[in-house]
């Protein structure tokens, strides 16, 4: 019988890439506002089933051009170097091989492994940076503070990995909106990652958030405070040669049944005029309507969208 590992979740540009389940689960696994692997207890596969998976994943994509390594934190693996020397040789025409990793993860490798798993074959990790205040990284239990992931971070890029971070708007709620989005762009300006996509909060059905939001402890913000988060966040952005994407459909917007925005996105700084203006002219348009404007957190709280 032919049976292969399919990781359950994938950042979504490596749709189209080869997927292959090094490890199961995140081994931290305490963030308030993930449900992926709450179920199940981390744990590395066998180098050697992983590498028969890579042989099954090369007869369905054999002229695969990008490779990502799953679940949440691969590299926590002692043997991922192996894995990686297979993949690329097994892929001969892959370009790009990446991986989620925990930006603490990355510091405790320090510049010797993470060269070593570059050698290997590594080219990019996605950290979730979520946060760059301090207070709010703290609220989430995300187990880093914004030095971490900044030192993390720039592990990662003298390692000469391509460095993803991805940012959680709505993560301070109404109380640190201001903080979240000033720090969190003072941690992008201080690690200059190559890429920035943005996520939007949902508050997941049974997610430790979920009972932190009911309790009072956390006030999600409306649709156009979201909007003003990201335009303070982007203000605040000093990077060049980076990135920025809104690659997710927890970034759009709707009114009147209809996607009304669709998220930024664009090279920093080239465009970053460009994306403050597209958010200064969807605030100015729909400021009119704020109270009927939807995002995914109402629609998923109203039961329209059921998984993210
Ligand atoms: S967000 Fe990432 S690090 Fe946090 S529990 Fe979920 S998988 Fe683990």
């Amino acid at each position: 019988m032919f049976s292969y590992d399919f990781p359950p979740y994938r950042p979504p540009n490596e749709a189209s890439s080869a997927l292959i389940r090094a490890s199961r689960g995140c081994p931290w696994n305490k963030c308030v506002f993930c449900t992926m692997y709450k179920t199940l207890k981390f744990h590395p596969r066998s180098v050697e089933d992983v590498k028969q998976d890579i042989d099954k994943a090369v007869q369905m994509f054999p002229r695969a051009r990008a490779v990502f390594l799953a679940d949440s934190d691969s590299l926590v693996m002692k043997h991922i170097e192996d894995i990686l020397q297979y993949i690329r040789q097994r892929f001969p025409h892959a370009e790009r091989i990446t991986s989620y990793a925990r930006a603490k993860t990355l510091l405790k490798l320090g510049p010797t492994r993470l060269a070593s798993i570059k050698v290997a074959g590594l080219t990019r990790v996605h950290v979730g940076l979520e946060s760059g205040d301090a207070e709010t990284l703290a609220f989430l239990q995300k187990g880093a503070t914004p030095e971490e992931m900044i030192a993390g971070g720039k592990a990662a890029k003298d390692a000469g990995l391509e460095l993803s971070f991805y940012l959680l708007i709505g993560a301070g709620g109404r109380q640190r909106l201001r903080q979240h989005a000033v720090e969190s762009a003072r941690v992008c300006n201080a690690v200059n990652p190559d890429f920035i996509r943005l996520r939007t909060l949902i508050v997941q059905h049974g997610s430790l958030l979920e009972a932190q939001r009911n309790a009072g402890r956390y006030t999600p913000t409306s649709p156009l405070e979201k909007l003003r988060e990201v335009q303070m966040f982007v203000k605040h952005l000093t990077v060049h040669d980076c990135e920025l994407a809104s690659d997710h459909l927890t970034n759009y917007l709707w009114w009147n049944h209809q996607v009304v925005y669709h998220g930024i996105a664009g090279n920093l700084p080239e465009q970053q005029r460009e994306m403050l203006a597209v958010l200064s002219s969807t605030l100015e348009t729909l400021s009119d309507v704020e109270d009927e404007v939807l995002d995914a957190t109402l629609l998923y709280d109203q039961g329209y969208i059921s998984s993210l």
